[in-house]
């Protein structure tokens, strides 16, 4: 995450349909780093690790110190299951919005053409958006993912093998993909 970066902050999920990679975690992670921009003083009471973190490398060090004096003054700062992280909570809000928002507009051309001809999708949105789905959708699902499954082991098989030490962060963009591919981008699962 970077420091003051400005976040495309997507308002629906159709137009990140056209973008590549998977459209949750593009929209999830634009939100994300937004959130974690933005967010008042009072407003966080619970953050998980990565979201501390998070909030570190993204707020203005000023803010950044008055939210943390907040948090270690109070008697159980961090999330640890009894109370989920504040930012956690919003992204899966946010999360459910969005694959609703999908469901009620599969009729809409910028959804037909991704359906039918640009369907990327990581395994834990994959799975999530196959539950909402009406039957007929799920077989394109399926190959979706499968196929991506296929693409992304090429791409890894060859940075096995065409890797040398000198270069080793060339092949990170493979790399990267797959870790989205499993497990959605950084901070978006708890
Ligand atoms: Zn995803
Ligand atoms: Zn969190």
């Amino acid at each position: 995450m970077r420091r003051h970066r400005q976040h495309a902050v997507y308002h629906s999920i159709l137009p990140v349909l056209h973008e590549p990679g998977c459209p949750f975690c593009r929209l999830l992670r634009e939100f994300q780093a937004d959130r974690l921009q933005r967010h008042g003083e009072g407003e966080l009471h619970h953050l998980c690790n990565f979201h501390v973190w998070g909030l570190a490398a993204a707020q203005e060090a000023p803010v950044a110190a008055r939210i943390f004096m907040r948090l270690v003054d109070e008697a159980a700062p961090l999330s640890n299951g009894s109370a989920a992280c504040d930012v956690c909570t919003e992204i899966l809000q946010e999360e459910e919005l969005r694959i609703r928002e999908l469901i009620s507009c599969l009729q809409r051309a910028e959804a037909t053409h991704w359906f039918r001809s640009n369907l990327t999708l990581c395994i834990p949105h994959g799975l999530k958006l196959r539950r909402k789905l009406p039957a007929v959708l799920i077989p394109r699902v399926d190959s979706a993912i499968e196929s991506y499954r296929q693409q992304l082991t090429a791409d890894l098989e060859h940075l096995r093998e065409e890797l040398m030490p000198k270069s080793e962060r060339v092949g990170w963009g493979a790399v990267g993909r797959a870790a989205e591919f499993l497990v959605s981008q950084r901070g978006l699962r708890p």
